[in-house]
Parts: C-alpha cells; structure tokens; sequence
C-alpha cells in the first residue's frame, strides 16, 4: 500500500487510498486501513520500518453511524419548557409554535448535516403525517431535503401517520398513493396514540403489503401494562408474513413488564426478524417526570440482545417539544445507553449504532468515522470531533 494518510491532514473531498496509525474496534494495536475503489481493501498492522510498534494513533476507526430514528420536521423548533410526559409534548407539539412548516426544509437540512459531521452516512426521518401538518407539500419539502444531500447520506423517510388518519379512509388513499410512489420509504405511525390502536395496526401493515414499503412504527412508548399493543402487531406481522421488514420503536413499556412476559414478547420478535429503536434520550425524559423512584422506560437492551433481537440506538426528537436538547450525536446515544442500559459490550454497542456493523471488515464499503479518541469509552464520553467517509470520500468533517 501506499504510505497512509494520517488522519489530522485529511480534508473534505479526499479519496485516500490508506488511513493510518489509527485503531480499530478488536483489532490490537496501530492499524492501516486501504481503500480501494470505495472499498476497504485491507486492515494491517503498522509497524515502523525496524519492526518496533509506531505510537498510539489519535483516532479510532469505527463503521459509520446508522442513524435509526430522527424527527426533521420537528428539530429545533424549540420549546417553550422541557417535557412533563410524552402526552405533553404532543400536546404542545400541535400548538403552531410547536410545529412550523415554513421552515422545516432548513432545520431538516441543519439536522441531517449535523449527523454527517458526527459521523453517520445513513439517517431515517419520520415525517409527520397530522392532517393539518402533512397537507401535501411535507413530503415533497423532505424529498428535496433528501435529494439535496444525496452525496452525503442516503436519507430514508417514514410517513408517520398520526393523529387517526391510518383509519380515515380519505388519508389512507393519499398514504398509498405517496408510498406508491416512492415519496417515502417507509410507513409508521404511533397506534396507542390513536382511538383505536388495532385498527390503525392493521391499516399500517396492509398499507405495508399493498405497497411493498417496510414499517416503522412507535410503539407502546408507554409504561401502562394496560396499554400494550405488541403482542397484536406481532399477531399482524406473523399474519402477514411481513417478516424482516419490521421495526418497533421505543418498546418502553417492556421495561415495565414482568421478565418472563418480556422474554417471551422478545423470543416473538426475533422470530420475527424485528428490529427494535430505541432512544435513550426520550425515553428518560419524557416519561415519569415527578414520581418518586422513576423507572427509566428504557427497553431492556441487553434482555432483547441477548434473545436474538437486533437491536439499534436513536437520536429522535432535538430541541422540539419532546426533548429540549440540541445535540443529534450517535455518540451521546451509545453514552447513554451505556449509562442506563448497561450496555457494556463494546461490539454490540457499535452494533446498535451502525445498523449491525460491529468492527470494520475488508470487503465492505469504506463508511466510516474517525474519532478523535483512543478508547469507546474515551469516544463515548468525550464525543469530540470526527472524521465521515462515505465510500471512500470525506464528506464531513466535524469538529467538537
Ligand atoms: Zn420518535
């Protein structure tokens, strides 16, 4: 290989052709990565030409982050004060200054950027879908925004119906009409939201098999048992035959059930080859607020891991009415989750934040980021600047 290109001196639009001294997830010591043809070529270990090792790297090289869940329609529309649950949120979220049309595409455009730069090469946005929200140049305003920043990140939409328009019938025919068309990739909504939860379940994933789309759906975001809607979208899923192609968000109400009921509901799912989203940040603010001995409503990463269940970390609401802060950083995600969920093994925490990627590995695309850290832990607490390349290319270059 050619001598690699220490990662200090890398700037926006380079191709390198190798990277190095940097460290790679359970690979031990300095390692040169290759890139050839938007591809990793080959991981090795550098030594200096008398075979004595070459001081520390300043970077660790990690698989770019896959950004599960955002909402770009909403970030930073500010709020008047944090959350007291979610309930609230929505709440203050339908006031008109809680959701603002007219700059969306600008505020989505920041937030997607934001991710780049903090080391993701893939985003999914749920759009909303309120009637008086989506009235028909949303989907359009995020197409743009995602047509825009196409060399970037590969940018999924969710139609996130809401509000009961999965059982309007009129909504439901603009849905399969959008969805047809390709003017989102995905179909979710937040059914124990809606006045009658079943129904719009099974509106969602017909919509799903009639157009082909996968689902995305918010999910028991609630840590009232009497509430539970899981066990009937796996009935659905299980009926429809829409395995794979499924993801639970949230699931904070498996925090609140009892092992057993919740082992089980997991076993279901890996079954079924859901993916469960979870956002640790939302979910510890936005539930539970003045009770004394709160539980954390964080689904129980490391139980669902542990039965098969793939599990990815979310950055979802920045500063809107759900979550008061303006960070949208992968990284705080894995901090978190390492924080209130335990999730102490380092492969499956990179796991859940680059959609099941637990090192890099030579033969796969070169998407990644260097992190200025020596350490997960260094990197997770710290969060400082970073490196993205997207096949090969920087595309960002972010600074802490
Ligand atoms: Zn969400």
């Amino acid at each position: 290989m050619e001598l690699p290109i220490h990662p200090r001196r890398l700037a926006e639009g380079d191709r390198p052709a190798g990277v190095g001294p940097v460290g790679v997830p359970g690979y031990s010591g300095p390692q040169a990565i290759s890139i050839d043809r938007g591809l990793i070529a080959e991981i090795k270990p550098i030594a200096d030409r008398l075979g004595r090792p070459v001081p520390e790297p300043s970077h660790l090289a990690m698989p770019s982050f896959a950004e599960p869940h955002l909402h770009p329609d909403r970030a930073y529309v500010g709020s008047p004060r944090p959350p007291r649950s979610l309930e609230d949120a929505i709440e203050v979220g339908a006031r008109p200054e809680g959701y603002i049309p007219g700059t969306a595409a600008e505020r989505a455009r920041r937030l997607f950027s934001t991710l780049s730069a903090s080391g993701a090469t893939r985003a999914r946005g749920h759009v909303g879908c309120h009637p008086e929200h989506i009235a028909a140049p949303r989907w359009q305003v995020m197409g743009e925004v995602r047509d825009q920043l196409k060399e970037v990140m590969d940018i999924e939409l969710v139609a996130f119906a809401v509000a009961d328009t999965l059982t309007d019938r009129e909504e439901t025919s603009r849905l399969h009409r959008d969805l047809s068309m390709g003017r989102y990739q995905l179909i979710g909504g937040s059914p124990n939201h809606d006045s009658r939860p079943s129904e719009s379940i099974i509106s969602m994933m017909e919509l799903a098999v009639r157009t082909g789309v996968e689902v995305d759906v918010h999910i028991d975001e609630t840590l009232d048992p009497a509430r539970l809607l899981m066990d009937f979208a796996l009935d659905e899923v299980e009926r429809r035959r829409l395995e794979g192609r499924v993801s639970f968000s949230h699931c904070c109400l498996l925090s609140a059930l009892p092992e057993q009921q919740t082992r089980a509901i997991a076993r279901r799912m890996a079954g079924l080859g859901i993916t469960v989203n979870c956002q640790p940040r939302t979910n510890l603010i936005l539930h539970e607020y003045r009770v004394h001995s709160p539980r954390r409503a964080l689904a129980p990463i490391n139980l669902l891991i542990d039965e098969g269940v793939h599990v990815r970390l979310g950055v979802d609401n920045v500063d809107d009415t759900f979550c008061p802060f303006p960070t949208a950083d992968p990284l705080e995600m894995g901090y978190l989750a390492r924080l209130a969920g335990h999730l102490y093994d380092d492969a499956r925490l990179i796991s859940a934040l680059t959609d099941g990627r637990p090192t890099l590995r030579s033969g796969e695309k070169a998407d990644l980021t260097l992190v200025e850290a020596k350490t997960l832990n260094e990197a997770l607490s710290l969060r400082p600047g970073r490196i993205t390349m997207r096949e090969g290319v920087v595309v960002a270059l972010g600074s802490n």
